[in-house]
């Protein structure tokens, strides 16, 4: 009896990874530290733990798309670090496809043609490049939609064309960065269900990110991650079977589901790197596909990149501290906590960060005077002044203080208040730059909600 016998030589080894974001400044992050991490030949392996963790940072190191601050990535036997720009162009377009959450399709193509696109670049004959183009969708379940355009399908469709788009180069290895977290559940089953028959019927190293554990069945190898670092690999001995598969019972998916559209959930950052492998596009599908981006890094701005769930969690946990339920410290620990056991399931780093910054601004609100009004403008203009780093002199801090006196008496309203911080000196304004102005009047209404909280 012959075993199936897998190779035991690793095709992708990452080597003592460290990754820092904005090294040396203030806003430094150390994203990656010392990971070491083998993939085999064929392997499923899931890159999983909370949002912010490093997840993305680690799939983009081994994907040639974020340079390593140290360390070295081992692709097939060769350092990709060291590969010229054609070579990296080349190794993204034959060795591996991306899927990403956004799915990033070119809103000015047809479903076809976002398939054919990666073969374009290859210089593939026309005919050829749309027939392996349809096989595909055709296999997903998917090629009555060829003719239309992205925004005509739905999500669960639009991950399967993003997936057929990474396939067309048929590249050893799948990277997927939470290709679901914007589905419906019975659209992700059955992205889910694509990605495990890529690995087992087409032989696929799949490498899939994901905060999600109902996704651990699928993996071989599970990278446990928290604040940066692997906290645990484990390696799940299971016999695989495709009695499930969506796909290959008459070489299509069985089921035409009609998935739901899009949850206005984060976008990943991922945008940068994909326009890497798609070399050559118009600007105007650039402009297309930045769209998404601006979005993203408007919302990690504002987020840190959260799901729903972590973001519903954290403000009942806002909730728990404004109502004095909890001192700082749990209410850290809380944030900080995993999901399954009632936290918000945030990297601790980030909890700390927040804790810290809400606990901020609560004392600070607390200090505000209901009768002592100057005297609290004049705190008020000093904790402003600090906070945006704006080094008012003293003329522009007695015209401030002035201001937040009308607006603690109420005899200016919000909108009153950030216009004054607008105008120009000469009209006895504050003469602030529209964007300070407004972020000056935000951060003044917070307080002004908050005094009331606790
Ligand atoms: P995950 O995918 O697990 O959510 P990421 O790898 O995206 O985590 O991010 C890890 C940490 O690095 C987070 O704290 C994130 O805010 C930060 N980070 C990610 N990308 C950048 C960047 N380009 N610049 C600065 N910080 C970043
Ligand atoms: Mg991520």
């Amino acid at each position: 009896m012959e075993e199936e016998q897998k190779n035991e030589i690793p095709n992708i080894t990452v080597k003592d990874v460290n990754v820092i974001y904005n090294e040396g400044k203030s806003n430094e992050m150390r994203a990656l530290e010392e990971i070491d991490l083998e993939i085999l030949p064929q392997e499923y392996v899931i890159i999983f733990g909370p949002s912010g963790c490093g997840k993305s940072t680690l799939l983009y190191s081994i994907a040639g798309l974020q340079k390593p601050t140290s360390g070295v990535v081992m692709i097939d036997g060769e350092d990709i670090s060291a590969y010229k720009k054609k070579q990296m162009a080349l190794f993204h377009r034959r060795k591996m496809g991306m899927v990403f959450q956004a799915f990033y399709l070119i809103g000015s193509l047809s479903i076809l043609d976002n398939v054919c696109l990666p073969k374009a670049f290859d210089g593939v004959k026309i005919a050829e490049r749309k027939a392996k183009a349809l096989e595909l969708l055709e296999r997903f379940n998917i090629s009555n939609q060829a003719d239309k355009f992205p925004s005509e399908l739905s999500g669960g469709q639009k991950q399967r064309v993003s997936i057929a788009r990474a396939l067309v180069n048929d590249p050893e290895i799948i990277l997927a960065d939470e290709p679901v977290g914007n589905l419906d559940s019975k659209s992700a089953h059955i992205v889910m269900s694509i990605l495990k028959d890529l690995n087992e019927i087409d032989k696929k190293t799949v490498i899939l990110v994901t905060h999600d554990p109902a996704h651990l069945q699928f993996g071989d190898k599970i990278v446990h991650m928290r604040d940066g670092k692997i906290i645990k690999i484990e390696i799940i001995k299971r016999k695989k079977t495709s009695a499930e598969s969506y796909i290959f019972k008459d070489g299509k998916i069985q089921e035409n589901l009609q998935g739901e559209l899009v949850k206005e959930e984060y976008i990943p950052l991922d945008l940068r790197h994909l326009m890497r492998s798609f070399r050559g596009l118009t600007a105007n599908q650039i402009s297309n596909l930045l769209v998404p981006f601006k979005a993203q890094q408007i919302f990690s701005h504002l987020f840190f990149s959260m799901t729903n769930d972590q973001i519903e969690k954290a403000i009942k946990k806002v909730e728990d501290f404004l109502y004095a339920r909890n001192e700082l410290d749990d209410f850290r620990l809380e944030l900080d906590a995993p999901l399954e056991k009632g936290g918000a399931g945030w990297d601790k780093r980030i909890a700390e960060r927040f804790a810290l910054e809400v606990n901020e601004l609560t004392e600070q609100a607390k200090k505000i005077s209901f009768t002592e009004k100057i005297q609290s403008a004049e705190e008020l203009v000093e904790y402003i002044n600090i906070k945006m780093k704006l080094n008012l002199d003293d003329t522009k801090k007695g015209l401030l203080s002035g201001a937040i006196v009308d607006r603690l008496e109420n005899s200016i309203g919000k909108d009153e208040f950030e216009k004054l911080m607008d105008i120009s000196e000469k009209k006895s304004g504050l003469g602030f730059d529209k964007r300070v102005a407004s972020k000056i009047a935000r951060e003044l209404e917070l307080l002004l909600l908050l005094r009331y909280s606790s």
